[in-house]
């Protein structure tokens, strides 16, 4: 019997000592990191000639000019008929009960650039004084144009707001007459393709002569002048302009796809 206990003693000690001695896991230890491992230098971003520095509001070189010497990239909204709006050296002017025009062409994911200038005759007050839009997505959505110098409205129909959803951060409105920029980033809403679910709010964002006034703003549903926004499933667009009988002025309208 204790032959038996010194065996299984040794026996242990034996495996206690090959198990010591086996020599410790290694694991890959991560290469050092040197300031070039997060430096990447492909692909290069493709070279885009941007506006004169004397001119920053120029279409550059990649842009879709959709308003600049000729009017050719809009018809009238209703039947696609040419537009009865005024056109005149580069500049457009909404004739009341022309209609909505909208572009020949549909877009999704945009930097869209747009001038516009409130007429100089000032009449009518709150919306009713140098209203028109620009309707993203087929009229889906309007950021709002209006002459809201020393004009107060409603502050989520002033313009630079998202019509009836967002207001203005601010006012940077110039006077009737001058030439006001919107700068509109849009990002689409995603929907699944089977049955047309949500995925992803769309977005805009809005500089208001170079002031952001609509910061990634994410869309709760369509424009709607009564009622709640609704979501409306759709895809790419045309861009639209409001006609809100009153004989707002347009020029250099250009486009970027993203
Ligand atoms: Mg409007």
């Amino acid at each position: 019997m204790k032959k038996v206990f010194l065996s299984v003693a040794a026996a242990t000690l034996a495996l206690s000592t090959a198990l010591a001695q086996e020599p410790a896991k290694e694991y890959p230890t991560p290469p050092r990191m040197s300031p070039e491992m997060t430096e990447f230098w492909t692909p290069q971003p493709p070279i885009v000639t941007p506006a004169p520095a004397s001119n920053i509001t120029a279409p550059p070189s990649d842009a879709i000019v959709l308003l600049g010497e000729g009017i050719n990239k809009f018809v009238s909204a209703r039947d696609g008929s040419p537009i009865r709006w005024n056109f005149e050296n580069g500049i457009l002017t909404c004739v009341p009960r022309g209609g909505m025009i909208k572009t020949t062409e549909a877009f999704g994911d945009c930097q869209l650039h747009v001038e516009w200038s409130a007429p100089t005759e000032v009449k009518g007050e709150s919306q009713g004084r140098g209203n028109s839009g620009v309707f993203l997505a087929d009229g889906n959505y309007e950021v709002q144009v209006l002459d809201t110098y020393q004009n107060e409205t409603y502050i989520n129909g002033a313009a630079g707001s998202i019509y009836k959803q967002s207001a203005p951060l601010v006012n940077p409105i110039r006077k009737p007459g001058e030439w006001n920029t919107y700068d509109i980033i849009y990002n689409a809403p995603v929907f699944r393709e089977e049955d047309g679910k949500l995925l992803r709010p769309g977005s805009i964002t809005v500089l208001f002569n170079g002031v952001l006034v609509q910061n990634n703003y994410q869309l709760r549903g369509t424009t709607e002048y009564i009622g709640h926004p609704r979501t409306v499933v759709h895809g790419k667009g045309t861009i639209q302009l409001q006609d809100h009988s009153n004989p707002v002025k347009f020029r250099n309208i250009w486009i970027r796809e993203l």
